[in-house]
Formats: C-alpha cells, sequence, structure tokens
C-alpha cells in the first residue's frame, strides 16, 4: 500500500540515512555487538552528516525540521537494518525534545550544539530497581541546598547509561508529595555520578543498558530543567511522543522480519517443493502482511497528528499498545517459519525475535497502555 504522507524531501533524507548506515554502521554491527556497546564514533559521524535532531534551530547546527516524519525515517531506518544499540531515536526524538520544550536559553546554547553534533550523547533516567511503571514510587531525591540540588539515589534499566554525557534524570524534590519531582540535567565528570554495570540482556546487545549511581552530586540550579517540581508533569507530557516512536520502530521491524521471512520460505524445500507453496505459509504470509500494512496506516496517522499537535496520550498509547504487540506475534512466526535455523544466530531473524522482546515492556508496558486506553474511555 502507498504510503501517502511522505514527500519527495523525506525520500531524500531516506535515502542518504540509508547510504549513511551503509557506510557507517552494517559493517559495526557485528563488533558492537560483541562489545556490548556502539562506537561514539559512530554518533560523531550521524551528527555531521546532519542526522541527529533534525529539529533544532539552525543556530545550534539543526536542520530546523520540526516534522516527526523525518524521526519516523529514522526508526524505521535503524529498524529495517535491526540496529537496536544505537539509539538515535532515544537521543534526537526522545530526550532532545526535553530541552527544546523545558530548557531555558542559556541551557540551549549552553548543550544544543552538541547534541546535535553528536559529541554530546543523551539518556533519561527515570526507571529505579523498585520504581518503574509506578514512577511515583521513585526514591531517588534531591534537597535545595542554596546554590545547588545535593542529588542521592540509583536508577536502573538506563538506555545510553554508558555513553551518556548528559543525564536528564528524574529526583523527588517535595517528600510529602508523590509527584513532586524536579528534572536535572546530571553532566559526565561531575563528583559522586557513578555508572555501575552494562546489564547482559536476552537482546539488544549493542545498546550499553546500564545502572546510574548518584551519591551527593551537587547539580548546579543552572542544571534544572524547567520549573523545580514540575518534573513528574513533564515525563507525563514526553511520554506520549516516545511511545509513538516506539510505534514507528516496531512496525517496521515486522515489516523487516516479514521481508526475510518471505525470501527465506521461496528459497527453502521440504517434502519436494518450497515451504512457501504450502497453504499455511501461505497463510500465515497474508495474515503478518495485513496486520503490517493496517498498522502502518494506523503509525502513519498518528505522525501527522503528532505534527499537527493533536495527538492525544491514548492514541498514543493505543499506537505503542497495537504495534508492538504485532511485532511480537510477527517475529514469532517468522521464527517458526525458519524452522530450526530460526533459532540459530547467524540468521538474522534470531536477534530480531530477541530485540522485540522488549518492546512489549519498556516506554510503558503494554498493561499500563491498557490502563491509559481504559482511563481516556472513563473506566477508571
Ligand atoms: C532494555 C531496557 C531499556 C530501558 N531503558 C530505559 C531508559 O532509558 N530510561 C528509563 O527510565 N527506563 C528504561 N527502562 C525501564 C522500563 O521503562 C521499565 O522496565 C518498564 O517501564 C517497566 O517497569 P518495571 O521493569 O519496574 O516493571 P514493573 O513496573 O515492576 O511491572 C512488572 C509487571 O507488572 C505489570 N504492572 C505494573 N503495574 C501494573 C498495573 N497498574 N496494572 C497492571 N499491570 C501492572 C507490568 O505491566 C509488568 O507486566 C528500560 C528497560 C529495559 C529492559
Amino acid at each position: 500500500m502507498e504510503r501517502l504522507h511522505f514527500e519527495q524531501e523525506h525520500n531524500i533524507f531516506r535515502e542518504s540515512f540509508r547510504e549513511f548506515l551503509q557506510r557507517e554502521v552494517i559493517p559495526q554491527q557485528e563488533q558492537w555487538e560483541r562489545d556490548g556497546i556502539v562506537s561514539r564514533d559512530a554518533w560523531r559521524r550521524a551528527g555531521e552528516a546532519g542526522f541527529l535532531v533534525p529539529f533544532a534551530d539552525e543556530k545550534y547546527g539543526g536542520a530546523g525540521c520540526r516534522d516527526f516524519r523525518y524521526d519516523q525515517v529514522i526508526c524505521e531506518e535503524l529498524s529495517y537494518i535491526n540496529e537496536a544499540g544505537l539509539m538515535f531515536p532515544l537521543h534526537s526524538s526522545l530526550c532532545a525534545p526535553y530541552l527544546d520544550a523545558f530548557a531555558n536559553d542559556e541551557q540551549k546554547d549552553r548543550w544544543m550544539p552538541g547534541i546535535v553534533s553528536g559529541e554530546k550523547i543523551l539518556a533519561v533516567a527515570m526507571t529505579e530497581p523498585q520504581a518503574g511503571s509506578d514512577l511515583a514510587g521513585m526514591k531517588t531525591r534531591a534537597e535545595d541546598r542554596g546554590d545547588h540540588w545535593l542529588l542521592n539515589g540509583s536508577k536502573v534499566f538506563i538506555s545510553n547509561g554508558i555513553l551518556c554525557d548528559l543525564c536528564i534524570v528524574a529526583a523527588r524534590t517535595d517528600p510529602a508529595n508523590p509527584h513532586g519531582m524536579t528534572l536535572l540535567i546530571v553532566e559526565d565528570g561531575m563528583p559522586g555520578f557513578e555508572r555501575g554495570r552494562r546489564l547482559k540482556k536476552m537482546g539488544m546487545h549493542s545498546q550499553d543498558t546500564a545502572e546510574l549511581f548518584f551519591n551527593d552530586v551537587q547539580v548546579p540550579k543552572a542544571n534544572v530543567l524547567g520549573e523545580p517540581g514540575a518534573g513528574f508533569y513533564y515525563l507525563m507530557q514526553m511520554l506520549g511522543k516516545e511511545r509513538l516512536t516506539l510505534a514507528c520502530s516496531a512496525v517496521a521491524g515486522a515489516r523487516a522480519a516479514y521481508g526475510l521471512t518471505k525470501e527465506y520460505v521461496l528459497g527453502r524445500k521440504a517434502f519436494g517443493r518450497e515451504i512457501a507453496k504450502f497453504q499455511n505459509t501461505r497463510f500465515k504470509l497474508a495474515e503478518m502482511k495485513t496486520e503490517i500494512d493496517i498498522g502502518q496506516v494506523f503509525v502513519d496517522r498518528c505522525v501527522m497528528d503528532i505534527n499537527a499537535g493533536r495527538l492525544g496520550d491514548d492514541i498514543a498509547a493505543e499506537a505503542k499498545l497495537w504495534t508492538t504487540e504485532m511485532l511480537g506475534r510477527v517475529v514469532d512466526q517468522c521464527v517458526q517459519l525458519h524452522g530450526g535455523w530460526g533459532y540459530m544466530d547467524e540468521y538474522p531473524i534470531s536477534r530480531m525475535y530477541t530485540n522485540a522482546r522488549i518492546q512489549r515492556i519498556f516506554a510503558g508496558t503494554s498493561e499500563i497502555m491498557k490502563e491509559i486506553i481504559g482511563r481516556a474511555e472513563g473506566l477508571a
């Protein structure tokens, strides 16, 4: 089905990003999987080529393209090559928008040029060992000490945790109010800010997911993002965009898995004919293709709605819920159609399967998406 919302400039952008991935990323993917981390160099090269934070103003080195279709292209192309570690979407489409929305001019002048050039990699740290879905349960706290906030606590599962130069940390600043949080920008090298383990995971092996520790970190007042105490509401405002980003990636991931599987079943024979010739295979592929195309239409519409400033949080939750569950169904079926080879890491479908599993969990689990949708329907 032809996608109608892209224009020529998006197609040109896609082509040049695809070339960038061919040249700078694909040759390094196996090494990054072994290293458990991507190279900083790839970030800098992406910055130089203009692929980080496309919406950033020209004075910061950006292209000033406030159009989520560019974000969508980046998510899709990374999913097509199954690169889960190089988290440009986290940096450009999730974290940088916090600075865009809540940083003051001095902070933007200080940080945005490095964020756009790839010198300063971003992360956002909300989750704690005892508080994930229930963010109001977080224990990391910051005390007002006049010219700085004194930050203590720890975070877990933080994407870009090892590489990040700037980390948006959510901390409780009003002990009496569970929603009384402040967002602090913690910088690499601040005394008391330590990285813990690079966590071993089922998939996404090239992604540096880590623990972070804050022991009496003196965060200057100049590093507070927006108004002190408003952090919880800022997080809630940004989660819709995060969920749409994941939905864009999920549909593209499913399409990639489908494409590989179609090729495989056309080449593999059993009982004297191609696997593709069995009715079961055709039906399974037909079901997958249908789900992918239907999901694509919904996501593309959400992208245009976010551009127009009218994407509701409940609709973003629907997009994330349905597309990531669909991705799970599709990759599982694709492994099945690969038979034993599907379980072997030398076949890309194996990595797609393990990379996909997290999508139903992070950025809000499927159950939390249902809570959001149910609440919007007046059911809670
Ligand atoms: C690889 C990876 C990368 C991540 N990256 C980041 C990051 O960069 N920054 C960050 O801050 N966090 C990150 N996370 C954390 C992620 O967002 C959380 O793991 C997720 O939100 C779930 O929280 P939890 O793990 O504490 O699970 P829990 O909240 O303990 O949930 C456990 C189970 O209980 C269910 N549950 C919880 N509450 C309800 C409810 N009200 N109704 C019904 N069911 C419920 C959940 O759906 C889930 O099935 C990452 C996690 C992973 C694994």
